[in-house]
């Protein structure tokens, strides 16, 4: 069974039921005179995907871009295997992902360094990509998808130094990846990325807020209408982080800062409980693995 949703003007997402868990990744389909593909799941959610584009009733062999929001396996790693079905696209990337789109061994190796050994399962082979396939992007290119509809990207590092985010015109739209956080529309709960440079997230989201959108996008998952409040939580979300951390700093404490950190946000997720898969997903590996690499960060940084 197919999860899809038209969430805008010619926007469909499809949940791409990352991890076999429902809710958790979404992928979208703007289907203007250019079809584009926003993000392609892991492997391992390739069929979802490609069921998905067919019940909008488009063919995977007319999809024009499939445009990655940074390159980590669970949003890219699909992209080579869907490549198969779609002989037209061209896969479109931040110009420092670019590279490991084509020679996926480092970003394998690096997904493992931080999650183990077994996470390949979970996403399933990697296929590397032509490099005459893929267009490196820069902050303020655009890509015309019709008279009414333009993407127009944004640097946007923190979460990853390759993430991009992209602003539709047609319904004033960010796609955000994984650079607002993770969300989850029935609670309107939001939980921090796990995010290489907490510090650099803030100006992102700040950047973002100067946009003034009125609907937001997120990876993982589901849309929101307010975009100001839920940036501006993203902000609050690291700042309380923050808080904890410095604290931790002066009395050498970064163990019991980390198990503050999650006790606190997991406290946050006690209405999520009746979602079992996601549930079990965030507290046993999300919300650990986001306070660990904010700890880290500042340690780095101490
Ligand atoms: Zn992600």
């Amino acid at each position: 069974m197919v999860e899809v949703s038209k969430v805008a003007e010619n926007i469909y997402m499809i949940d791409d039921q990352l991890y076999s868990i429902p809710k958790y990744g979404s992928v979208y389909l703007i289907n203007e005179e250019k079809k584009v593909l926003i993000d392609s799941g892991p492997t391992t959610s390739a069929n979802s995907v490609l069921n998905g584009i067919k019940a909008v009733g488009v063919r995977p062999e007319d999809i024009d871009y499939i445009i990655v929001t940074h390159i980590h396996l669970d949003h890219a790693g699909g992209v080579g295997v869907l490549l198969r079905d779609m002989p037209q696209a061209q896969v479109v990337v931040h110009y420092k992902g670019a590279k490991h789109l084509v020679n996926p061994a480092k970003l394998i190796s690096s997904m493992i360094a931080d999650q183990g050994e077994e996470v390949m399962i979970r996403y399933g082979e990697v296929v590397p990509i032509e490099s005459g396939r893929v267009q490196a992007i820069y902050d303020g290119d655009t890509i015309k998808l019709s008279d009414r509809q333009v993407l127009k990207f944004i640097d946007a590092p923190g979460h990853a130094s390759h993430e991009l985010c992209i602003y539709e015109s047609r319904n004033n739209g960010i796609f955000a990846g994984d650079a607002a956080g993770v969300f989850i529309p029935e609670d309107e709960i939001l939980l921090p990325s796990p995010n290489r440079d907490p510090e650099v997230c803030v100006n992102t989201l700040r950047r973002l807020m100067e946009l003034n959108a009125t609907t937001v996008y997120f990876s993982h998952f589901g849309t929101s209408n307010k975009v100001q409040q839920i940036l501006q939580l993203a902000i609050d979300k690291l700042q309380v982080w923050n808080e904890i951390v410095d604290k931790a700093i002066k009395d050498n404490m970064f163990e019991s800062a980390s198990e503050r950190m999650v006790a606190q946000t997991c406290a946050e997720l006690e209405p999520v409980r009746k979602m079992k898969p996601l549930y079990a997903h965030m507290i046993n590996h999300l919300v650990p693995l986001s306070a660990s690499f904010h700890i880290k960060y500042y340690q780095r940084k101490a």
